[in-house]
């Protein structure tokens, strides 16, 4: 679905990404875990098309879209959950999964796509009128994933989902997750700090150190590799 060929990007002299090459195949649940500053948000926003590589290729389903502008890659079917959430704090949560479907056209499939998240995430169903910016944390970021969805994205690209969350919300938020794709048939490519957590929702992984990957198996055999649960999981 997803081949990621050979990408350099960079921040003016900066090299942040040095020649990252990675596949994530349709209805896949994959995994790219690293340090702080590996550049992990960056291989998002490479794909999203935020920030461009400067060589290299990114090609969806055949397409090559690496020089296209953010909109036509949501449009083509990738949406992004940035890291922090970036709701809009003064929309309602109505007026905020409104802009995810900004570019849809399909009624009925927009009022199918709200009846089901709502179902995901009841909490939100009766915060519909509050604005963003009041929900807590946990809320919020089960909005940015609502957001999303609303989008009808085929491939969903999320930031760090569990930063700066508790536990209890990050397991939920990990299962409706596993449900999107289950569900859904959603694929999804998932970038974490929390390893742990990212590799046993997952199907593969990718090890991403200073803007190289380094590694990449099954999770179950990077959740039992000895240089992975040291440097990684902290066991
Ligand atoms: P974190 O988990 O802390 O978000 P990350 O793995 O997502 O880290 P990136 O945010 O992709 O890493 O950063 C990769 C490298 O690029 C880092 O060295 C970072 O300092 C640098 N970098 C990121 N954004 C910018 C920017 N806007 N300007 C300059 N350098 C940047």
């Amino acid at each position: 679905m997803l081949k990621v060929d050979s990408i350099h990007t960079y921040y003016g002299n900066i090299r942040a990404l040095d020649g990252i090459s990675l596949e994530v195949r349709e209805g896949e649940i994959i995994t790219l875990i690293g340090a702080n500053g590996a550049g992990k948000s960056t291989t998002l926003m490479s794909i999203s098309g935020i920030t461009k590589p400067r060589s290299g290729k990114i090609l969806f389903e055949g397409k090559d879209i690496t020089s296209l502008p953010p909109h036509e890659i949501v449009s083509l079917g990738i949406c992004q959950v940035p890291e922090g959430r970036r709701i809009f704090p003064q929309l309602s949560v109505l007026e905020n999964l409104d802009m995810g479907a900004y570019l849809r056209h399909d009624k009925e499939g927009i009022k199918a796509d709200l009846d089901y998240v709502f179902e995901l995430f009841p909490i939100l169903s009766n915060r519909r009128h509050q604005s963003g910016g009041t929900l807590s944390g946990g809320e919020q970021q089960m909005l940015a994933i609502s957001r999303a969805i609303m989008a009808k994205p085929r491939l969903l690209l999320l930031d760090e989902p569990s930063l700066g969350l508790a536990p209890l919300i990050v397991r939920q938020i990990f299962s409706i997750i596993e449900r999107i794709n289950a569900e859904h048939g959603t694929t999804i490519f998932l970038v974490e700090q929390n390893a742990n957590m990212a590799l046993k929702l997952a199907h593969r992984g990718y090890v991403l150190q200073n803007g190289v990957i380094v590694q990449t198996d099954t999770s179950e055999a990077l959740l039992a590799d000895n240089k992975i649960k040291e440097a990684y999981l902290g066991l």
